[in-house]
Order: C-alpha cells, then structure tokens, then sequence
C-alpha cells in the first residue's frame, strides 16, 4: 500500500489525515518507525517530525519514535534514556565539583594557617 507519496500536489495535512487513519486501524498502531516507512510510503522526516510535535502520540502509537535530539538515536522522548542519563550524571557531577569546592575553600585557608603557627 502506498499512500499519495507519487503525487506531488497532495498537502501535508492530507498525508497525515490519510497516514493517521491507516494507523488507527486494528494492529496497524503497534507497527515500528521502519514498518511504517515501508508500507505507506510516508518519509522518515514527516514521521519523525509527527512523532516530535504529538501529532502521532506515543501514547497511542508505542512502538513510533523520533531521533534523540543529542545524539540522533530513535527514541520515544526527546532525548534517548542514555543521554538523559548522561545529562543526569554531568549535572550531579557539577553539583558534586561545587559542594567539593565549596568545601575545600575555607578548609585550605584553614589548613595553611595551620602549618605556619
Ligand atoms: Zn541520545
């Protein structure tokens, strides 16, 4: 099955209307990324820029996805779970490096005045 994908007149709106019905249909909502490309038609970039603004919810469509915007991995959020945890851990490791210096800083001072009684 392929969609309007020949023509070149047809409206994007038009494409979506026609691709959201298909997918709504029984066990069409379950169909990948990959799957869906292949038996609509549709482009990768409609699809990912779909799944991107909710037009296509993952909610209703768990398997479709969109790259990471970091790293370009096909995901279900706007950045992949790998990332998010990466972004994660550079924070908390941030955080970490100030409480040090924060803490280092008085100490230090202390420390050297210390030496010099
Ligand atoms: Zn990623």
């Amino acid at each position: 099955m392929q969609l309007f994908t020949k023509r070149i007149d047809v409206r994007e709106e038009d494409i979506f209307s026609e691709l959201h019905h298909f997918l709504l249909r029984k066990n069409n909502r379950y169909l990948t990324n990959d799957e869906v490309v292949e038996i609509t038609g549709v482009s990768f970039e409609l699809l990912y820029k779909w799944v991107k603004s909710g037009k296509l919810k993952k909610s209703i469509f768990p398997n479709l996805g969109a790259p990471c915007e970091r790293c370009g991995q096909i995901t279900q959020a706007k950045i992949c779970v790998s990332c998010s945890s990466t972004i994660v851990n550079t924070l908390k490791q941030e955080e970490k490096d100030r409480a040090w210096y924060n803490q280092i800083q008085p100490n230090n001072v202390r420390a050297s005045t210390y030496h010099y009684k």
